[in-house]
C-alpha cells in the first residue's frame, strides 16, 4: 500500500513512504464540514492533527473561500485537494481550487483521463490507485472503489487516531460491504440522493430516473434508511444526509426516512446543497 508524507504533499519533498498502520490515539479531535453537497456541487472539509483535506471541487472557488472562512479556515491552507470521480458536480472547480489557491491534488489516473479539457490543464495532479490508502502525516484516506457511473469513482475513509469519517455520496447502489463499511466508521456523509415517489412522478425524463435508480446511479432515501438499520448495534455516532436532489428529494423527507429506520433519538444531521453546514468535532 503506498502513503504519501505530507511534506511530500506540500512539495517539499516528493518521498513516497510506505507506513503499515495508522497509528491510534484517543485525544486527536477529527473536524469537518459540508461546504455544499448535493448534484449542484459538491465538497467537503477534513481536517485532523493539523492535516487539512478537502474533498472534491464541484463550487466555485470564491464560495469555497467564503464558506471556508465561516468556520475560520483558510482554503489557501488546505494541505491535498482529493477527488471521488470525474462528474461535474465533483470537478467543475478543481482546476481553479488548483491555480487560485495552489493546491496539489489527488485522482486516480483514470479520473484524470476523463475530465473534460475545458477545465483547464491540471499541473500538479498526484495519483493514487482506486483501492489505495493514502497518508498524510497521521491521516489515513482509504479510498473505496464504487459501482457508480463514472470512470473510476470513489468513497473515502478518512482515519485519525481510531476516529473513522465516512464520505459515502455517489455510491451506485447498495453494494455487498457496503452496510459494513458504514458500520466500521464513527461518522459518516451519507448518500440520500432521492426520495422513489418524487423521482417516480417527478419531471426527469424516464432514461435519468432509470439512470438514477440503475446500479450505477445514486442511493434513494430508503437505501440510505436500510444501509442504517443494518449497521445494528455498530451505528456510527451520527450521519449527515447529504448529495441531495433538487427535483427528487427534500431534506425533511430524507431525515425521516432515516428516523424511521433507526429511530428519532438518533442524531441525523443534513449537509445542504445550498449553503455550508455546521462544523462537527469529535
Ligand atoms: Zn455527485
Ligand atoms: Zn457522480
Amino acid at each position: 500500500m503506498r502513503f504519501l508524507t505530507v511534506a511530500a504533499l506540500r512539495g517539499l519533498d516528493a518521498r513516497v513512504v510506505l507506513t503499515p498502520a495508522c497509528r491510534t490515539r484517543d485525544d486527536i479531535a477529527v473536524i469537518t464540514f459540508s461546504l455544499q453537497s448535493g448534484s449542484n456541487g459538491n465538497s467537503i472539509y477534513v481536517e485532523a492533527e493539523g492535516v487539512r483535506l478537502l474533498f472534491d471541487a464541484g463550487i466555485s472557488g470564491r464560495q469555497a473561500q467564503q464558506r471556508m472562512a465561516r468556520h475560520g479556515r483558510d482554503i489557501r491552507q488546505v494541505d491535498a485537494l482529493i477527488i471521488s470521480h470525474d462528474h461535474e458536480d465533483h470537478i467543475r472547480a478543481a482546476g481553479v481550487f488548483q491555480r487560485k489557491f495552489k493546491l496539489p491534488i489527488y485522482m486516480t489516473r483514470k479520473t484524470h483521463e476523463a475530465i473534460p479539457r475545458d477545465l483547464g490543464r491540471l499541473s500538479d495532479v498526484r495519483y493514487f490507485r482506486s483501492g489505495e490508502a493514502l497518508r498524510f502525516d497521521g491521516v489515513c484516506v482509504h479510498t473505496i472503489p464504487t459501482p457508480h457511473d463514472a470512470a473510476d469513482g470513489v468513497a473515502f475513509v478518512i482515519e485519525c487516531g481510531g476516529r473513522r469519517l465516512g464520505i459515502f455520496t455517489d455510491l451506485g447502489h447498495c453494494f455487498p460491504g457496503l452496510w459494513a463499511l458504514l458500520a466500521s466508521v464513527n461518522a459518516a456523509y451519507l448518500e440520500t440522493n432521492y426520495d422513489p415517489d418524487m423521482l417516480q412522478s417527478g419531471p426527469y425524463p424516464e432514461h435519468l430516473k432509470r439512470r438514477i435508480t440503475g446500479p450505477g446511479g445514486h442511493l434513494s432515501n430508503d437505501e440510505a434508511a436500510e444501509l442504517l438499520s443494518q449497521c445494528g448495534r455498530s451505528l456510527p455516532e451520527w450521519v449527515a444526509v447529504a448529495h441531495l436532489s433538487e427535483e427528487n428529494n427534500l431534506p425533511e423527507l430524507a431525515l425521516e426516512a432515516q428516523h424511521r429506520a433507526v429511530g428519532r433519538m438518533y442524531p441525523v444531521h443534513h449537509a445542504s446543497r445550498h449553503d455550508v453546514s455546521q462544523m462537527w468535532e469529535w
